[in-house]
């Protein structure tokens, strides 16, 4: 390539969004012909290595371009840019913030996320399966009663131990509700296609999973502590109130004191202490 330093060329700019006008602040060219290296298989290969700054918002990229023997010579030019170019997926999720929920399950969740903004479905995917398996561990339900229909067209119930057992055996546990239950199967079925039957999901179908998670996660691991905190400021402030009725045990100075209630983890706090924030939990 004839391009040098302090060029301008066109090119995509990640933070304008369009094509334009960058300065090469580096640009290196290297050639490789077949006497060089073994593992030269061809006549030739030329590598252009660039340095690009965008003379709109001064954002800086690389990018590199080869060129063989193997090439037409009328070829257009194409770039590998570094970083990639970010594609304007319009469905995209931001990670919500739980602040109860324990770190083993947010990193499972985040990276689900992760591989559904980046359409790796079959990923995204095998993560939602993996995140209500990680509820139902979590929440200590090894097994639940999963009714099967027998040949003879009549009923049984069994004691299983896989993830639709446990599903129900969360729900037998009143850790989930009826209609919540019903939606862990539909994000179960969609892992199993995916992780057995390497059936791709659509990103919809896994936008609504991940939503129907995100809404499961807050009732189980929020909800309870955001009750827990309303009887808290509620005896609060009624210990408040009547100073002399009800007054922590601890507490010699004659002043209500705030009681002291459980985290997600179980660990006593009082939450007068302002909360950690969640990424430090
Ligand atoms: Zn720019």
């Amino acid at each position: 390539m004839n391009d040098k330093i302090n060029d301008i060329v066109i090119a995509y700019c990640d933070s304008c969004k369009n094509d334009s006008n960058h300065r090469i602040v580096a640009n290196h060219e290297k050639r490789y012909s077949i006497g060089d290296s073994p593992r030269c298989g061809i006549d030739f290969a030329e590598g252009t290595f660039q340095t690009l700054e965008c003379l709109g918002c001064e954002d800086v990229h690389f990018r590199m371009y080869w060129f063989t023997s193997e090439d037409w010579p009328d070829e257009v030019v194409k770039f590998t840019r570094y970083p990639e170019k970010q594609d304007n997926f319009k469905n995209k999720m931001q990670p919500k913030r739980f602040s109860n929920l324990p770190r083993h399950l947010r990193l499972i969740y985040e990276e689900t996320i992760q591989a559904y903004n980046h359409k790796s479905t079959v990923l995204a995917a095998a993560g939602i399966r993996a995140l209500v398996e990680a509820v139902c561990v979590d929440r200590g339900v090894t097994d639940g009663l999963v009714k099967r229909k027998k040949n003879d067209g009549t009923e049984e119930t069994t004691r299983k131990n896989n993830l639709e057992g446990k599903i129900e055996g969360m729900k037998e546990k009143a850790v989930i509700t009826v209609s919540h239950a019903a939606a862990f199967h539909q994000c179960r079925f969609l892992g199993n296609e995916a992780v057995h039957e390497l059936e791709r999901p659509y990103p919809e179908e896994l936008k609504l999973a991940l939503e129907i998670i995100e809404n499961t996660l807050e009732s189980v691991f929020e909800v309870p502590e955001k009750i827990s905190e309303v009887d808290h400021l509620k005896n609060h402030r009624l210990t408040k109130k009547l100073p002399n009725k009800v007054l922590h045990p601890t507490d010699h100075s004659g002043a209500a004191t705030p009681p002291r209630c459980s985290g997600a983890d179980g660990a006593a706090r009082n939450s007068s202490i302002p909360r950690a924030p969640f990424w430090m939990i």
